[in-house]
């Protein structure tokens, strides 16, 4: 029932890998919603195609189904769906949505496990972060009460649904609303009539996509391909900023919400949170990590005796840097996957002590690395403690030299649009960083500080020649701290209070 390609073991639960820095991050969700137009059960297709996007959150996971109550359970689909197998199995209806989630906003509890019923009219599912949530509270008070802890997704359901009983109609009501919000969204609906709808904000931060079983007349909303990949469904296109899809009796129909004059794709997804076969706007995920390794070789020639990915995400682009660099690839570092089973859950704690922990699970490979010099290739740096334990247990393991290369340039402010980075203050190059300090000299500060022979960040101008996105359809906010793709600036808040 789990429903999990075969060979994408890896690549799925990759949340809970070894990722050099990466597991302090965390990103809001992933969605899907699925409509079969020959009346068949779809609640294991959401299953199977949850499971393909488990590496997008392992927080919790919900479905919800017409005329059944919403399922919901905490950790990781496999856990809870073998538990509820045969109620899920039991579900007739053929349309319903789904969710898997790690919070960027309110606890991480059941109660906010998405999807969210909005009052008997509808349930919501949501990828991304609602940034101005305190505009929204005085609205959606003038015709609800409020708990004193909502998250962005129950206050932006509530708005929706009132603009709905206002309108009549669900492209105008998403036109009310998207003038009101400021962030990124990618929501999938169910209304109580079995109708399913997917939006995406017209910046496009987050990604969506649509598909169709031809044999099996089923369409399909994701937030990634590769969940499409999993339910063998034909990718269609991706929905483009600002429209909203509805899948229906009638089939889709797709309408505009809002105008969407620039995009600001964010290209994290493809260096870091990605499924490797995914494709997101026109580029595949693999390809633009291999082609990001090609870049940093042509910016960095270290001279080096061996290319080591941080498994897993980095692989495709140590693989590139080796391409390009002629110098061999081998794998340095393994994870423990025995011990990883056993401590599921602290592999995304955001703690010190948990990403100690993670560290321990690193295994070095003495005769790849022993009098060799090594490159390792990482796909971020964000508080560096990570780092720091990967170049010291390479030492250990004998590396005469260890020089480091990273697919995305220096994180120095946080993401209010779906990335759960640590506060400024805890960012390291955001620490090393006088003020637009350049990147070489920022390279040079955190080689110290990590403890390298040397470091090369790659920058703006390289992470759109590797992903393929222009510099005008991205967002690199957290690399200038500059938020042109907000309706309005951010307000600075703590995690304590983003959680709160
Ligand atoms: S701020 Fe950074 S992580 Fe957040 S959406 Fe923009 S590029 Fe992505």
């Amino acid at each position: 029932m789990s429903g999990r390609p075969e060979g994408q073991d890896d690549e799925v639960a990759r949340g809970l890998e070894f990722r050099g820095d990466s597991p302090s991050l965390r990103e809001h969700c992933g969605v899907i919603g699925i409509y079969s137009m020959r009346g068949e059960p779809v609640a294991e297709r959401i299953v199977k195609g949850l499971s393909a996007l488990q590496h997008r959150g392992q927080e919790s996971w919900g479905i919800a189904v017409q005329g059944e109550p919403i399922l919901k359970g905490m950790g990781l689909m496999g856990q809870g769906v073998d538990v509820n197998a045969k109620k899920i199995l039991n579900y007739q209806s053929s349309q319903g949505i789904g969710h898997v989630r790690y919070s960027t906003k309110g606890r991480t509890n059941m109660e906010n496990a998405h999807p969210l019923d909005i009052k008997g009219e509808f349930s919501i599912a949501q990828n991304g972060t609602i940034a101005n949530t305190e505009d929204l509270e005085p609205l959606v008070r003038q015709d609800f009460q409020l708990l004193e802890s909502n998250t962005d997704t129950k206050l932006a359901g509530l708005r929706l649904l009132q603009h709905y009983r206002g309108e009549k109609d669900w492209t105008r009501a998403f036109t009310r609303l998207s003038r009101e919000l400021s962030g990124s969204y990618s929501f999938v609906i169910l209304t109580k009539d079995g109708t399913v709808l997917a939006a995406r904000d017209e910046a496009g931060y987050r990604p969506l996509c649509l598909g169709f079983d031809q044999e099996e007349q089923t369409h399909v909303v994701a937030s990634e391909s590769c969940a499409l990949s999993a339910l063998h469904t034909e990718f269609v296109r991706d929905v483009e900023p600002g429209e909203l899809v509805r899948l229906d009796k009638h089939g889709v129909t797709i309408t505009r919400f809002a105008d969407s004059p620039r995009h600001y794709h964010c290209p994290f997804e493809y260096t870091y949170f990605a499924h490797p076969s995914s494709t997101i706007d026109g580029h595949n995920v693999y390809e633009a990590r291999r082609k990001l390794g090609h870049v940093l070789a042509q910016k960095y020639p270290f001279k080096a005796d061996v290319v080591i990915p941080v498994p897993d995400s980095a692989r495709p682009a140590a693989l590139g840097y080796s391409e390009e660099s002629h110098i061999p690839m081998e794998e340095g570092l393994m994870k423990d996957r025995y011990r990883r089973k056993g401590s599921l859950r602290s592999f995304i704690e955001p703690t010190d002590k948990s990403r100690e922990e993670i560290v321990k699970e690193i295994i070095t490979i003495k005769p790849v690395i022993q009098g060799k010099r090594v490159i390792v290739v990482d796909d971020s740096i964000v508080r560096g403690t990570s780092s720091k334990n990967i170049v010291s247990a390479l030492r250990e393991a004998g590396a005469t030299k260890v020089y480091m290369v990273v697919t995305f340039p220096p994180i120095r402010h946080p993401c209010y649009m779906g990335i759960d980075f640590p506060t400024q203050g805890e960012l390291l190059a955001s620490k090393v960083d006088g003020q637009d300090t350049p990147i070489s000299e920022i390279n040079k500060r955190v080689a110290e500080e990590i403890g390298l022979d040397g470091l090369g960040y790659n920058d703006i101008v390289g992470l759109s020649q590797g992903t393929g996105l222009q510099e005008s359809e991205m967002c690199y906010a957290c690399v200038s701290g500059v938020y042109l793709g907000l309706k309005k600036d951010p307000v600075i808040r703590t995690r304590e209070e983003m959680k709160a």
